[in-house]
């Protein structure tokens, strides 16, 4: 590949589709499925801080949406925002094959917005099924379409939601990018729009792995105990009136163990040669994981040749700050692009489309 590749679409087009692997951390994958619409209801509005929305979805169609055996990970679907002054469009629009033609033929100012999301919690098995899906809300600066939504919603309300759905024969499905192979030991890292994929893999992980978390905050209203079953160490930083980013940055760079933060002139040679250097188009999203190199380009690192005793390292949330910690894990500590996700949530002053 060229460079790193940007999810323009997380569950729309290809990068939704999740490969067929080996199981790593207990966690199976299913082959890939394009997304399907979910038609839902808000059923319940709580506020987890002035800064952070649970909303909860169910409804019936949730009967197909596709788990990874019961564990969401960090599975990402789409929510569709509708536009101001308008219902939301109808479901069948979104028919598998070439929805997003379909949704971008409708009529600019009633088709809605899409926005990726994180699946925090599903409760499937019941008669009417349910998610919750946590939204940042951004007081200060420019509003969002998703985060505007987020602050009116209320019980009653009609969602769309796009996401994975079971099929015949192959009951496990998911739009889910961790992915440890055969490593042991994670380090996760993120900002409050990573919070529920961070809760949702430590709640996920089996017991035996063990996991470093470092998010930054923008408040201690965030700060709360999140369970897993792994030996996890947990370090939360508070934003404050810190840059965005700037202590998860340096948090990181002091966890990478010693031995890496200086590596030999042949491990940074081969990082180097591994590693093309241009990171895409100003405007666009970093995403450049194992699990979507693997979809596009033959012959790429994806972590599952790594040993047991790996660390794999997962870091999501603004665009700049991603890119400035996958520059200094690739580039400067020699990391293998195979046992690094790096993905880009949002990015200050761009709208995600
Ligand atoms: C796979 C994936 C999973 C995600 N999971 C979650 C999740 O579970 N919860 C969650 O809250 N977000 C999550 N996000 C991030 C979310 O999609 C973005 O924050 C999105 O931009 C919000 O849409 P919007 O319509 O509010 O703003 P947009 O219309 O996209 O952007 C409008 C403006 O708001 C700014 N902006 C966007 N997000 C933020 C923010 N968080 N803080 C400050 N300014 C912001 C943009 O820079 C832009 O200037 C996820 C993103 C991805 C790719």
């Amino acid at each position: 590949m060229s460079g790193p590749r940007i999810a323009q679409d997380a569950t729309g087009r290809s990068s939704s589709a999740l490969p067929s692997g080996e199981p790593g951390m207990g966690a199976r994958r299913a082959p890939s499925a394009a997304a399907v619409p979910f038609p839902l209801t808000v059923l319940a509005v709580e506020d987890l801080g002035p800064r952070l929305r649970r909303i909860t979805l169910g409804g019936v169609s949730l009967l197909r949406f596709a788990t990874d055996d019961g564990a969401t990970w960090d599975l990402r679907v789409k929510v569709l925002v509708p536009s101001p002054g308008h219902t939301l469009p109808p479901a069948d629009v979104f028919a598998p094959k070439g929805w997003r033609q379909a949704w971008l033929g409708l009529p600019e100012n009633a088709r809605g917005h899409l926005r990726s999301y994180t699946v925090r919690e599903a409760r499937l098995e019941e008669a009417y099924p349910e998610i919750d899906i946590d939204f940042v809300l951004h007081p200060h600066g420019p509003q969002g379409p998703a985060a505007q939504w987020a602050r009116t919603a209320a019980p009653g309300d009609q969602a769309l939601v796009l996401g994975p759905a079971t099929r015949p024969g192959s009951p496990e499905q998911a739009g889910v990018e961790f992915a440890p192979g055969a490593a042991r030991h994670v380090l996760l890292a993120g900002d409050e729009t990573a919070l529920p994929a961070i809760a949702g893999i430590l709640r996920d992980l089996p017991a035996g792995a063990t996991a470093q978390a470092i998010i930054e905050v923008p408040d201690g209203h965030l700060v709360r105990g999140m369970p897993t079953g792994a030996d996890a160490a947990i370090e939360w930083l508070v934003r404050g009136t810190a840059p965005h980013g700037e202590r998860l940055t340096e948090a990181v760079r002091r966890a990478v163990p010693a031995p890496l933060r200086s590596p030999g002139p042949a491990v940074l040679n081969r990082a180097l040669a591994a590693e093309p250097l241009d990171i895409g188009p100003e405007r666009e999203l970093l995403w450049d994981t194992p699990q979507y190199r693997r979809l596009f380009s033959a012959g790429e690192p994806d972590g599952h040749g790594m040993p047991g005793d790996a660390v794999y390292v997962w870091i999501a949330g603004e665009s700049t700050m991603v890119t400035a910690l996958r520059r200094y894990l690739v580039r400067d500590c020699g990391l293998d692009r195979g046992q690094v996700a790096f993905m880009g949530y949002w990015k200050h002053g761009v709208a995600q489309h």
